[in-house]
């Protein structure tokens, strides 16, 4: 359903223009941050991003802590991501709120932080860009001249309705909120291949650690997951389900609820999801307390602002990047930034059953990220970033890590302010550019160190 108001051109007409600008960034996630600061280097242009709720970052602050993708997996890490991406790192480095979580496989050398100190990370970076944020503030509908050009968008606030005018657009809002508003056709999560599934994440204190270790660590977490579902002692809803040490002593964090077979871009369903994560949590709770060495005296501290929600809406583009392009490391010669995770796929039905299927990227190469995959067929207003880009399920599936949706959001920023200044993007100019700001467009061939101190892994080895 769509909203009523951008059919009636009477109700637009009295709702007040709050700003005009150059460019719109709908959604402050790790995409539409990205977005926006790249839409504002040099200085040139008018950038507003919008946020329903009350502090930047999206699933980054909103659930996570930890930033995977900046480098491939397994034994030889390479830094496949650079430029913004590194400056929202380098911030927290500088307030001491991030260390490297080691991850040989999985999804290779995570970059965890504090949440909460990224929240002001954001802030301050976005701020000091010169970029207008508006906190509390719903797209509700898409405003469109006669010839189907995007020319603004209404907002909900607590005030009531205002629309914003502007020249370039940019959907970052993760379930393509304007695309669909507009009627820019997308594929959605589960038309083709089973949507994956939900995860409320939750924190937990008290934790002895070294007690946990010294009892097996994650195999024997593992192994109590399985005898826990199999006697029926904890109605976990599956045997899997990570945690790992957060930013603060004693804490740690999961990834572990599982909901499946519900639409979040439906509010009802969602709602439904919301309770489940929250149900599912507290029985985790309890598995751990009762079976798990280090966990006896621990307590949820936290669950998520939000069910995470891995996929919803994936707009069509100009290309759409493929499990083949993926595997077969297909190389694009308008790539505007790479990716070297493997396909994480969460969905129940994939391969392992209930458990997650991986496919990695041979030889710990990286791949191609084409611009055309942020670029909705056939439009010149409006580009979309992070995960409601052009993908098949496989491909995204890959490439949704939070370092890759950054690097969407610098790509997208920097062909907005592009078009603006020359009126079309032309693709070496958009890669100098993505390059002056420390994008990496080619894959580094020396090896990074692995557990330095220094969170870029002291760049390379020599
Ligand atoms: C449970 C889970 C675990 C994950 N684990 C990891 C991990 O450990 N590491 C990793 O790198 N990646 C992980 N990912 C993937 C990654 O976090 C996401 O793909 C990525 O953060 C998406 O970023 P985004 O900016 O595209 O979207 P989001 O982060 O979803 O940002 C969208 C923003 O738009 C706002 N918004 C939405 N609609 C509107 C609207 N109508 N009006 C105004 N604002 C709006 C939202 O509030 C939000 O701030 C995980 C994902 C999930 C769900």
């Amino acid at each position: 359903m769509k909203s009523q108001i951008q059919s009636s051109p009477l109700i637009l007409d009295r709702i007040p223009v709050l700003a005009e600008t150059d460019i719109l960034v709908v959604g402050a996630g790790s995409a539409g941050c990205a977005a926006a600061l790249a839409a504002r280097e040099g200085g040139q242009h008018r950038v507003i991003l919008l946020e329903r709720y009350g502090f930047p970052g999206g699933t980054s602050t909103q659930m996570l802590d930890t930033f995977y993708g900046f480098f491939t997996p397994g034994e030889d890490p390479r830094k496949v991501v650079g430029g913004i991406p590194d400056r929202v790192v380098d911030s927290l480095d500088a307030a001491k709120a991030v260390f490297l979580r080691p991850n040989t496989y999985g999804a290779g050398t995570g970059v965890n932080y504090n949440p909460e100190r990224l929240k002001l990370v954001w802030d301050e970076l976005l701020e000091k860009s010169g970029v207008r944020t508006l906190l509390h503030a719903t797209l509700v509908a898409a405003e469109s001249d006669p010839s189907g050009r995007l020319t603004g968008v209404v907002i909900s606030t607590r005030q009531g309705f205002f629309r914003i005018r502007a020249k370039r657009f940019i959907d970052a809002s993760g379930d393509a909120d304007l695309c669909h508003l507009a009627d820019i056709p997308y594929e959605k999560a589960g038309d083709i291949d089973p949507a994956q599934s939900m995860t409320t994440t939750f924190r937990m204190s008290n934790v002895d650690l070294a007690a946990y270790e010294s009892a097996g660590g994650k195999k024997m977490l593992m192994q109590r997951m399985s005898a826990a579902m199999d006697s029926g002692s904890h109605p976990l809803p599956r045997k899997a389900g990570s945690l790992h040490p957060m930013n603060a002593a004693g804490c740690i964090s999961t990834v572990a609820v599982r909901v499946a077979d519900l639409d979040p871009t439906d509010f009802q369903q969602l709602g439904e999801a919301e309770r489940e994560g929250r149900r599912q949590a507290f029985i985790y709770e309890q598995f751990l307390q009762d079976c798990v060495p280090g966990f006896e005296h621990s307590h949820i501290i936290g669950l998520s602002h939000h069910i995470g929600v891995r996929e919803t809406r994936r707009v069509h583009g100009e290309y759409r990047l493929t499990r083949d392009d993926c595997m077969n490391v297909t190389r694009f010669d308008d790539r505007v930034l790479l990716c070297g995770a493997p396909i994480e796929d969460h969905r129940p039905a994939a391969g392992g059953g209930e458990e997650t299927a991986w496919a990695y990227v041979p030889n710990g190469q990286a791949y191609d990220v084409p611009y055309r995959t942020l670029v909705p067929k056939g439009r010149e207003e409006i580009w979309v970033a992070g995960r409601c880009f052009s993908a098949t399920h496989d491909a995204h599936a890959s490439c949704r890590s939070m370092a890759q949706t950054m690097a969407m959001g610098q790509a997208a920023g920097t062909a907005a302010a592009l078009s603006l200044e020359t009126g079309i993007v032309d693709i070496p100019t958009l890669q100098h550019r993505l390059r002056q700001q420390g994008a990496l467009l080619e894959t580094p061939s020396k090896k990074a160190h692995t557990g330095a101190a220094d969170w870029k892994l002291n760049h390379f080895d020599i």
